[in-house]
């Protein structure tokens, strides 16, 4: 499993995640625009390590043939990333979150509107830890600015709970009253 994921080729492309992350669906490899033209390169590389070797036979065109669709495909998903136009202004409707005891940590799922504006943000994870919670804050997109706040104050709830001995809730729903 470990091999499958280091040699994924994210193949069903590369979805845009929290803050300025782009985040690979099957794999759920995280990179930054940087991280993503690296991918390209690599592609890039291995065409042109290919090309680079004596004239072969048939079976050899084959390959780079399709080293070179591996570049065109590449290239494709990184032009499509970088013109998803960002939608700043979008309102989340409701946002659930929940706690997750093995990891210790919240996970988000953040809901639109429909038709659901394109290149927001659907889900962020975040460490049970108000550190980590509060390093959000400086997120550059609102929307995961705004799910800091609220994760924070579903924290600040369940601690004083749990301190109190008293059983913690594991999900809470905000409604767009209270976003
Ligand atoms: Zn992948």
């Amino acid at each position: 499993m470990a091999d499958l994921i280091e040699n994924c080729l994210h193949s069903e492309g590369l979805m845009v995640s929290a803050g300025s992350e782009y985040r690979c669906p099957v794999c759920e490899v995280r990179l930054d625009l940087d991280g993503v033209e690296r991918w390209v390169q690599d592609a890039e590389r291995s065409r042109d390590e290919a090309y680079s070797m004596v004239e072969g036979d048939g079976f050899e065109e084959i390959v780079r043939e399709e080293l070179q669709r591996e570049v065109y495909r590449r290239r494709r998903v990184m032009y499509e990333l970088e013109n998803v136009p960002r939608v700043v202004t979008a309102k989340p409707e409701m946002v659930l979150v929940i706690y997750d005891a093995v990891k210790a940590s919240y996970g988000c799922r953040i809901f639109y509107k429909e038709p659901r504006p394109v290149g927001v943000v659907e889900q962020v994870s975040v460490g049970a830890v108000l550190e980590r919670i509060l390093e959000l804050r400086s997120d550059p997109d609102p929307v995961v600015r705004l799910i800091s706040e609220k994760v924070e104050e579903f924290h600040v709830f369940r601690s004083k709970l749990s301190e109190g001995g008293a059983p913690a809730p594991e999900r809470r729903v905000f409604y767009a009253s209270e976003l």
